[in-house]
């Protein structure tokens, strides 16, 4: 019996520069059942961050690498066996959506950087997405030189060595190279096999508390719907520990901003997961490992256009402390990435930063900067342990820049 709804078992970021191949990559592994989601669920999540599962499998009878395969069928008609389920994580390569790829960064286990052979060697996003790689510390990666059906062999390995000596002192370093066509299906398994390697799922503690990190919130409901018909708010994210059952208790913060005497601040809310989805389909519990949406007992309008996007769930009681502002340690990188690549000056005291932690994106305010530390006072609070780390955007020209990475006191 083919089991084709697992739920994944691991997050796999897709990142890259525009146009070299992320989206093709991920529909020549994902198959055919790509993103089983309900369609709220689909659209809810995909307009920020693309999402597919795939899974892969091998013929036992053939050899490395053209045993890999995500086709149920084997060459000689046997049916193939199960390795794993994955989630692929498709973030935007564009260069505005920097900050969708770093939240989304929150939830990956490791990435493949694609890189396409046809173009010089990095790309702005190419080396900025691979720079936020290792702000978030993801050290587990892949590189998938694409398109190299457009160049011949020499082009190929001159590419290939522009690729090496582009990562040197990176954290991919040492990550393997991967030759494919993503159009043409070349070398697909060879990719596959090195994904199996390098990308290992990471061991979970089955005891931790779960902690949920929200990507998305919405209101399913259509309008108009009658009052006894309405469903709860729904949150979409990823579990990063633990695990999620259904008519469990959960807290999600910083919450909700509520209003008193002029004043505003959040509030933690309490609700109860009602219903739970994984890998296409319902089911009765969850653990670490591809997009969840969770059916709450919130009033939709809590949840509604992404609400409580970037913030986090789990037992009440269990989450790190909601945070207004903070102090963090500071690393600012030399150089802004990108053809213009100006020098970074240092954080001033007053200047506005662009900040992410976790899945949240939120602006601060400089309150006191020091060399290699500075506080700041958030527009929007972030519910986040000490440790975490934050990659530290600022304003350049029309844009945020990423400029460093920051760990929270
Ligand atoms: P993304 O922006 O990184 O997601 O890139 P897409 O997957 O959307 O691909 C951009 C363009 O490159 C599309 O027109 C693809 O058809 C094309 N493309 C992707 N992979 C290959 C490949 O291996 N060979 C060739 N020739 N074209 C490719
Ligand atoms: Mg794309």
């Amino acid at each position: 019996m083919t089991q084709k709804h697992r739920q994944p078992e691991v997050n796999i970021g897709l990142v890259g520069h525009v146009d070299h191949g992320k989206t093709t990559l991920v529909e020549s592994l994902s198959g055919e059942w790509t993103d089983q989601h309900s369609e709220e669920m689909k659209r809810g999540i995909s307009i920020r961050l693309g999402y597919a599962d795939a899974t892969f499998r091998e013929c036992p009878g053939l050899d490395a690498p053209e045993r890999y395969t995500v086709e149920e069928t084997c060459p000689d008609g046997s049916e193939s066996e199960h390795l794993r389920t994955v989630s692929f994580v498709d973030a935007p390569g564009h260069e505005t959506l920097m900050a969708t790829m770093l939240s989304g960064a929150a939830i990956m286990d490791g990435a493949v950087l694609v890189v396409a052979a046809n173009e010089p060697v990095p790309r702005a996003q190419t080396e900025e997405h691979l720079m936020a790689l290792d702000i978030i510390g993801i050290e587990n990666i892949v590189i998938a030189q694409n398109k190299i059906d457009l160049v011949d062999r020499e082009q190929a390995v001159e590419n290939h060595e522009q690729i090496r000596s582009f990562v040197e002192g990176t954290v991919a370093e040492s990550a393997p190279i991967v030759p494919i066509s993503a159009q043409r299906d070349v070398n697909v398994d060879l990719l596959i096999e090195t994904i199996e390697e390098e990308i290992p799922t990471p061991e979970r503690d089955p005891d931790a508390d779960a902690r949920m990190q929200v990507a998305r919130s919405f209101d399913i409901n259509r309008p108009g719907t009658t009052h006894e018909d309405l469903v709860g708010g729904v949150i979409g994210g990823s579990l990063t520990q633990g695990r999620l059952e259904a008519d469990e208790g959960i807290e999600i913060k910083p919450g909700r901003e509520v209003e008193e005497g002029g004043q505003s601040e959040y509030r933690p809310v309490e609700t109860t997961v009602r219903s739970l989805q994984a890998g296409g389909e319902f089911v009765d519990s969850v653990s670490p490992g591809g997009l969840l949406g969770v059916g709450t007992g919130l009033d939709p309008s809590l949840t509604k256009g992404d609400a409580l996007a970037g913030q986090v769930a789990g037992p009440p009681g269990s989450l790190p402390p909601t945070r207004e502002s903070f102090v963090m340690d500071v690393e600012l990188l030399e150089r802004v990435v990108g053809e213009d690549a100006d020098e970074i000056e240092p954080i001033s005291t007053g200047e506005p930063l662009m900040l992410t932690v976790g899945t949240a994106t939120t602006v601060g305010s400089v309150t006191s900067a020091r060399d290699e530390e500075c506080e700041v006072r958030l527009k929007r609070p972030v519910c986040a342990p000490g440790g975490a780390k934050i990659a530290i955007n600022r304003r350049v020209g029309a844009r945020w820049r990423l400029i460093g990475v920051g760990t929270l006191r």
